[in-house]
């Protein structure tokens, strides 16, 4: 078994605009991210993204914009010596379409943890609202919550889970 960093993605990885974000120029990585990455990938953590991403069911943009995003982080990444392990994303919109995988909802979480064998009680999740803590603790993954945007020092370091917070 092995032990994942879940990360959500707009707010977390790259600069949440309050709006949506699916073209390339307006993907911006945020500070700190790939220093946390190169951490946990360290400490021997999978690094996977979680992320709702309804403006594609909304007809704002297409999976293959969402793709792209992902492409152009995937490559900085490995530019970096990170090994990003996967993406998910959840293409719906509640209004539009109902789904089981968007946040708080959990699929997206449960087909990760089998499809690699996750071990959650060593596995954690950073996100920047309320539902990604939800759709963590529905799967029993530990959560943080940080303010968007910003990747806090104490977060850094992944030896953090071993002290009490
Ligand atoms: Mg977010
Ligand atoms: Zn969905």
């Amino acid at each position: 078994m092995v032990k994942a960093l879940f990360l959500d993605r707009d707010g977390v990885v790259n600069f949440e605009r309050s709006e949506y974000t699916f073209r390339l120029e307006d993907f911006t990585i945020n500070n700190g991210i790939i220093e946390l990455l190169l951490n946990f990938q360290k400490d021997g953590f999978l690094i996977i993204i979680i992320s709702n991403q309804g403006g594609i069911s909304k007809g704002i943009y297409k999976k293959e914009d969402v793709e792209k995003l992902h492409n152009k982080f995937i490559k900085e990444c490995k530019s970096n010596n990170i090994n990003i392990t996967d993406f998910f994303y959840c293409p719906h919109f509640p209004e539009i379409e109902n789904c089981l995988c968007r946040k708080p909802k959990s699929l997206m979480l449960e087909k990760a943890i089998a499809k690699y064998n996750i071990n959650i009680t060593e596995s954690l999740m950073i996100g920047d609202s309320e539902r990604d803590m939800e759709c963590a603790e529905n799967v029993g993954i530990k959560g943080i919550l940080i303010k968007s945007n910003k990747i806090n020092l104490k977060i850094l370091n992944p030896k953090f889970l071993n002290s009490k917070s």
